[in-house]
C-alpha cells in the first residue's frame, strides 16, 4: 500500500471537510446575511440554517473519521480491522478511505453484540 498517497489523500480530504464545516458555520451566524425583518424571508432562512446545520455536523463527523484514520497510518495501523484486527480489503480502503473495519465488521457480522443501538 502507497501509505503517502493515502495519507495525501486523508489530508485533501480533511482540508475539505474543514472549509466545508466552517463556511457552514459562517453562514449560520449569517456573517453575511444577517435575519431578515420579513417574516416569510426569516422562516426561509431558518429552514437553510438547519440544511447548514446538517452539512456542519455532517463534515465534522467524518472529519473526526478522518483525523482517526490519519492517526491509525502513523500508528502503521491503518489497515487493519479495529474489531477484529484482520486486513480491510484494499477496495473497501480505496471506497472508503477513512474506514477503521473490515467489510464484514463494517456489516455488523463479528461486531453486532458489541455495538449500541443505532444513532
Ligand atoms: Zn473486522
Amino acid at each position: 500500500m502507497d501509505t503517502n498517497a493515502v495519507r495525501e489523500r486523508l489530508l485533501k480530504r480533511r482540508d475539505e471537510l474543514r472549509q466545508r464545516a466552517s463556511d457552514a458555520s459562517a453562514d449560520l451566524r449569517h456573517e453575511a446575511d444577517p435575519l431578515s425583518a420579513d417574516f416569510a424571508e426569516q422562516v426561509t432562512q431558518r429552514e437553510n440554517d438547519d440544511v447548514l446545520g446538517a452539512i456542519s455536523q455532517s463534515a465534522q463527523v467524518e472529519l473526526q473519521q478522518v483525523e482517526a484514520a490519519l492517526r491509525r497510518l502513523a500508528a502503521g495501523r491503518y489497515s487493519s480491522c479495529a474489531v477484529c484486527g484482520e486486513d480491510i480489503e484494499a477496495e473497501r480502503l480505496a471506497a472508503v478511505p477513512y474506514t477503521d473495519r473490515c467489510r464484514t465488521c463494517a456489516e455488523g457480522g463479528r461486531a453486532a453484540a458489541g455495538r449500541g443501538a443505532r444513532g
